[in-house]
């Protein structure tokens, strides 16, 4: 059974294609010698004063056939710049994404109440990863096409929204690989059992992820 990961920072060990790293900001030539599947972006904890620098560096990447999402990229209210800069780069990567209809994989801290009236007017695909919603936000964000990708606080219980969620709106990650996505899909096995077991709701999940990077053939 494949168990996809929509987002971790674990090394590629072989064998999965469900698999999408979180590179950062690589350098295009190491994408050439690579046979997995990555995302690209700046992450809200390291943007500082030479942004837009780095920026027009994730330019000459994006394109690249490794690279299937943009990000992670977001805002943090917790750690990280003055929120308007979080805010500027952010915006800047959507506007990216959608030109050039890729994912984004969203970093969220105590931030989602500012996300979702902004998100109105704008057509990305976005994976909110390692999920930490309320029901009340969870509900209003299936408006939208947005995933929900769940991971170390759904594990640890700081996020109990998944009976909230559409199973076909659900993705599985390991993030920093403090949890395994086998953990992630057996906790949402015991809490979502009308989605059939856990090989259904694997087989779900894995579709959603499939279509979330439609650049990775299944
Ligand atoms: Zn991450």
């Amino acid at each position: 059974m494949l168990i996809t990961d929509a987002h971790t920072h674990r090394k590629y060990t072989g064998g999965c294609s469900g698999f999408v790293r979180n590179a950062f900001l690589p350098r295009p030539e190491t994408l050439d010698r690579i046979n997995y599947f990555v995302s690209a972006g700046l992450h809200p904890w390291y943007i500082d004063n030479n942004w837009a620098g780095a920026y027009s560096r994730l330019l000459d990447v994006l394109q690249h056939p490794r690279v299937v999402a943009i990000g992670e990229c977001g805002l943090d209210y917790f750690h990280g710049p003055d929120k308007a800069v979080q805010w500027h780069v952010f915006e800047a990567h959507l506007a990216l994404a959608q030109h050039l209809k890729l994912p984004v994989i969203v970093h969220l801290v105590r931030a989602i109440h500012d996300l979702i009236p902004f998100i109105k007017s704008r057509p990305n695909t976005l994976v909110l990863h390692d999920y930490r919603g309320t029901e009340e936000e969870t509900k209003k964000l299936l408006d939208y096409d947005v995933y929900f990708s769940m991971g170390r606080s759904y594990v640890k219980n700081i996020n109990r929204s998944a009976r909230f969620i559409p199973a076909n709106r659900l993705l599985t990650e390991s993030d920093t690989g403090k949890i395994s996505v086998q953990d992630v899909l057996t906790k949402l096995n015991t809490e979502l059992p009308e989605q059939g077991g856990i090989a259904q709701l694997n087989e779900q999940i894995t579709k959603n992820f499939f279509n979330v990077y439609p650049k990775i053939k299944s």
